[in-house]
């Protein structure tokens, strides 16, 4: 389990004391890498009668680069735009993310690659879109740099199940796919957009450990205070045990 990633922390960066407050915690469980958007587009622009949470942004940005060198962490946070990257770039963050809904964006792809392709060794990471198949998601890593570049991010895809129970389904099979066939690439698994429910991520990411090379889990202080994707967040307690597994296995 030694070289298996553990990338832990809120949806989105909040504010200084909350950020600083998770990153510590979870860099008490035995992890340097902390993930948390700064840019969080939402799939519905009006939610609850009122405009969409867009993150705190740029600002976000800088308070995540602090963390990086106050604490000695390596942070992923999403972008969506080509300005968004060059901030990305130019404030160090360690693991650029390109989310799920930009997974086939072929020309933001190419346009990432050539910012980050200069003067950096470190990995982007690439979610898997929702509806990509494992061939098409492949040829977007490519796009991105390859496997020396990239790391997967099996993030749950949609299925004709009701969203009764989870908001998408974990592709282990997918993921297997890509171990067997193509072992050139890091995948890791996100329980917690992989379900849409905290009380499923301990369990999922017991599986997930079994199979893939690491986890990107959403944890949060206050979960129900979470403003984005609270139902899939975990809070402290449960955090530790998933982190307690990386000792066991
Ligand atoms: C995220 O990880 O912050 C995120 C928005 O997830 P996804 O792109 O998988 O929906
Ligand atoms: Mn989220």
């Amino acid at each position: 389990m030694q070289n298996k990633l553990l990338f832990g922390g809120p949806c989105g960066v909040e504010n200084r004391e909350q950020i600083f407050k998770i990153a510590k915690f979870v860099k008490s469980c035995g992890t340097n890498l902390l993930r948390a958007g700064a840019y969080k587009g939402q799939v519905y622009p009006i939610v609850n009668g009122k405009p969409e949470y867009l993150g705190m942004g740029d600002e976000g940005v800088k308070l995540l680069a602090e963390v990086q060198d106050k604490l000695s962490m390596q942070v992923a946070c999403d972008m969506q735009s080509v300005r968004q990257a060059k901030i990305l770039r130019d404030y160090n963050i360690a693991y650029p993310q390109v989310g799920a809904r930009n997974c086939d964006s072929l020309e933001l792809l190419r346009e990432f690659k050539k910012i980050f392709n200069k003067g950096r060794q470190q990995a982007l990471i690439l979610k898997r879109g929702p509806s990509t198949t494992i061939q098409e998601l492949l040829g977007y890593a490519e796009h991105l740099g390859g496997s020396h570049k990239v790391i997967i991010c099996e993030r749950g895809i949609c299925s004709f199940d009701r969203h009764d129970y989870t908001r998408y389904r974990l592709d282990f099979v997918g993921v297997a796919e890509i171990k067997c066939y193509h072992p050139e690439y890091r995948i890791i698994i996100d329980p917690s957009h992989g379900s849409g429910d905290r009380n499923l991520v301990y369990q999922l990411s017991k599986a997930a450990l079994q199979l893939a090379d690491g986890l990107m889990v959403e944890v949060h202080n206050e979960p129900d205070s979470s403003p984005t994707d609270s139902s899939q967040t975990i809070d402290f307690d449960e955090f530790r045990k998933i982190a307690r597994l990386y000792g066991e296995i």
